[in-house]
This record gives C-alpha cells, sequence and structure tokens, in this order.
C-alpha cells in the first residue's frame, strides 16, 4: 500500500493519522519501509538522504551494524527482566564518567519522563515550588513544560496546550534564551524557584546557539541563589561530543537528562546528577519515580554499545563538523542573502530570516512559507529535511560524501 492511502486509512484511525504531531506533514506524510545508513525507503519506493535521523538519536545512523549485534545478541536472552541487569552499573559508570559533576544515574524510557522526574527532583532538593524554563526549549510532553514550548508544539502553532490546568504551569516561569540578565533580575525577586531548566543549545527551534558566557553566567547566577541547574541534553548530550554541551561550554550543572542517543535508536532516557541530589530518589530516598520499562536490556544494549564506538572513534565528531561546515560553504555568500545558516557540530539549520535568531522571538520571525517551499523541493530532489522551520537537522557517521553532495547540491538548487 502506497503513503497517501497508509494516510488516509489512519486518519480515521489515530489523531492526526500520526503518533507524534510533527510527523503530519501535508499534503500526506511518506510512509519509510526500510532505512540503512543514512537512507530511508519509503513505502512508494522513493529513496531519500536522511537528515532528520529520527529528530537526533541515530547519530551512527540507520540499522549501524554494531548496534544491530548489541540488540540481536540481547533479544536471544529475552528483551525484559523486571530485574536489574548488568548493564545498569556498566551504563551509569560509562555516563557519569563522561560527565564529570554526574556522580549518579537512573534509567527511564524517555526524554520526557527524564525531565519530568528531574523536575520533581529538583523541588524535592530544594523544598521549593517553581521552575523557570527557557522559551521555546522544549522538554517533552509533560504539564509543567508545556508553555511556550518549541519542537511540534511550536510547528503546529500550538506552544501552550489545551487540557493544562493553569495552576499547574503557574509554577512555571518563562524567561528569553540568552538573557542572563533576565534571570538574575528575576531570582533575585523570586525566592520559590527550585531550578531553571534549559537546553544549553535549543534544538528544539533551532539549533540556537548560546551567545559567548552565557552559559558561564547562568551557572553562576543559579548557584549564587541557591537555584538548581537542569541541563536538558537530551539533543546534545553525546550529539556535541563525548560530555554533551556540558563539557564543550565548561559549565557544569546540578542535574542532567538524556535521552536519544544514548539509546542508540530504542526508548530510552536518564537523568543523572550530584550525589547528594540523586540520592533523594526512591528507594535510597523520598522522591518517587519507577517503570516498567526503566533500563530495559534492549534499550540498554544499544545505548552501551553506541556510546562505546564513540569512545573508539572520536574523530566522528570534528570529521561531522568539517562536512556540516562544507555544507554551509557551499552556499555561497549570494545563495546565502536571504537568510541564515546556524550550525553546531553535527547540528544545523537554514533559516528564513537574514539573522541568525538568538532566541524564541526572532525564530518566529522566520518565513515558515518560505521553508515549507523549500522543504518540499529538496524532498522532490531525495533529500529529507526535518519538515520545520524549526526542527534542527542532523547528520550522521553514515553520511557519505556521495550523500554529502547530494545535500550540498539540493541547497543550492533549492535555497
Ligand atoms: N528534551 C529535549 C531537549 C528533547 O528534544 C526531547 C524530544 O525531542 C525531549 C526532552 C523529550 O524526549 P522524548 O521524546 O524521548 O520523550
Amino acid at each position: 500500500m502506497k503513503s497517501a492511502d497508509l494516510f488516509s486509512q489512519a486518519q480515521g484511525l489515530m489523531p492526526g493519522g500520526v503518533s507524534s504531531p510533527v510527523r503530519a506533514i501535508k499534503p500526506y506524510p511518506f510512509y519509510t519501509e526500510h532505512a540503512e545508513g543514512a537512507h530511508l525507503t519509503t513505502v512508494d519506493g522513493t529513496n531519500l538522504v536522511d537528515c532528520c535521523m529520527a529528530y537526533g538519536p541515530l547519530l551512527l545512523g540507520h540499522a549501524h551494524p554494531e548496534i544491530k549485534k548489541a540488540i540481536a545478541a540481547q533479544l536471544e536472552k529475552g528483551w525484559l527482566y523486571g530485574t536489574p541487569t548488568p548493564y545498569e552499573p556498566e551504563f551509569a559508570r560509562l555516563i557519569t564518567g563522561d560527565h564529570p559533576g554526574m556522580d549518579m544515574a537512573r534509567f527511564v524510557s524517555s526524554g520526557s519522563e527524564a525531565t519530568m522526574a528531574a523536575i520533581r527532583l529538583a523541588r524535592g532538593f530544594t523544598g521549593k515550588s517553581d521552575i523557570i524554563k527557557i522559551e521555546g526549549g522544549f522538554h517533552g510532553a509533560h504539564d509543567a513544560v508545556l508553555v511556550k514550548a518549541g519542537s511540534g508544539a511550536t510547528t503546529m502553532g500550538v506552544p501552550d496546550s489545551a487540557g493544562v490546568l493553569p495552576a499547574l504551569v503557574a509554577h512555571t516561569r518563562q524567561l528569553p534564551y540568552n538573557d542572563a540578565e533576565a534571570l538574575e533580575s528575576m531570582l533575585a525577586s523570586h525566592h520559590d524557584i527550585a531550578a531553571l531548566i534549559i537546553e544549553p543549545v535549543l534544538g528544539n527551534i533551532g539549533p540556537v546557539l548560546p551567545e559567548q558566557g552565557y552559559l558561564k553566567d547562568i551557572r553562576e547566577i543559579t548557584s549564587a541563589y541557591g537555584v538548581l541547574l537542569i541541563f536538558d541534553e537530551v539533543i546534545t548530550g553525546y550529539r556535541l561530543g563525548i560530555g554533551g554541551a556540558q563539557k564543550m561550554f565548561g559549565v557544569r550543572p546540578d542535574l542532567t537528562t538524556f535521552g536519544k542517543i544514548i539509546g542508540g535508536g530504542l526508548p530510552i532516557g536518564a537523568f543523572c546528577g550530584r550525589k547528594e541530589i540523586m540520592s533523594l530518589v526512591a528507594p535510597q530516598g523520598p522522591v518517587y519515580q519507577a517503570g516498567t520499562f526503566s533500563g530495559n536490556p534492549l534499550s540498554l544494549a544499544a545505548g552501551i554499545a553506541t556510546v562505546r564506538w564513540l569512545h573508539n572513534h572520536p574523530a566522528i565528531y570534528p570529521d561531522l563538523a568539517e562536512k556540516v561546515r562544507a555544507i554551509e560553504e557551499s552556499l555561497g555568500t549570494g545563495k546565502n542573502a536571504g537568510g541564515s545558516f546556524v550550525r553546531i557540530g553535527s547540528m544545523f539549520k537554514y533559516f528564513f530570516r537574514n539573522k541568525p535568531p538568538q532566541n524564541y522571538i526572532e525564530v518566529k520571525e522566520c518565513d515558515t512559507t518560505a521553508f515549507f517551499a523549500f522543504w518540499q523541493k529538496m524532498l522532490a530532489r531525495g533529500i529529507f529535511l526535518p519538515p520545520s522551520q524549526f526542527e534542527t537537522n542532523f547528520l550522521s557517521a553514515a553520511h557519505t560524501k556521495k550523500d554529502l553532495e547530494a545535500i550540498t547540491g539540493g541547497y543550492a538548487a533549492c535555497l
């Protein structure tokens, strides 16, 4: 069955026809039949160079042989036990070892679960009620953070979800990104704030990059006011390098949330932090958190294989950054005139705005109609970019020279 038929069936059976809003591409999404390396093959028989990579998890590419081997080996032994497995201390040691200051880890099944638990933990630890999130930051689809949320919420024009009780989000304060002064003045006048949760690089409306010194400033300010700093590294963890954004920018948060890459393409999340904070998590402490699928052996096997691969191939990070730089260079000044190309490591985006945006308000000034026309042309040339001006493009270790040529050729022809 073809994509158009599948979508018309799905529409009557599933809200919007999809399992997650940003996938509802107009007029209908393509359905994937299989994927390998940097390529997706659709049920319509089209082969696409993938620059979405499942919205970030697939840093090594689709169906990477070593990850496949790790999953297959675990499959033979069963895939869910409801008991601890040897993978757990192994992976906790790996992740905490890669992130100094993160002493302990709790595995969960998604990034949303990780941020939800980290926020609860911050409240439990500080005894304070409120959190600050950054406008345009996306931390998953749970109530406390569905305010001015990026990703599909911004794309679909519903950054403030119906069904979220005003009383719940009354405890979520908003601040613009790249504005340390606004943070300082909020903390000076409000003493009920438990934590600031922030994507160190805004990946769900971007990438939007931190201005020089911003992350260090917010670290100093939060420390001065006894407010926990939560880095949501669900996208940037192992994406910007081993050690993530916290290593790249030399800033140590109190808590870190992970997801995406640490599951090697299978569902996962984790939150990590200083021992004195993490010790409050149940059963060691009074902050409750639990999950049937938490630490499931398939995700952990895939995640460990991924992180070990990255440890063995550190050159992948400068390599990918160089490839993305080459994409930018290929645009040339003429082509670049109407918009701006933003990149960090293997994350990049062409914004239909003449200057790189610095925050949510500026991102929303982008010409989304022009973006969508460009996106369609790229798809017609066989290049799949995330279907939103507000989602980051990702490159993977599997993108070959030929794929790169296809991407740069696409930008040259379609902008
Ligand atoms: N945090 C960030 C920064 C994300 O990008 C996402 C998802 O895109 C989440 C949290 C939620 O993760 P998940 O989709 O695994 O629940």
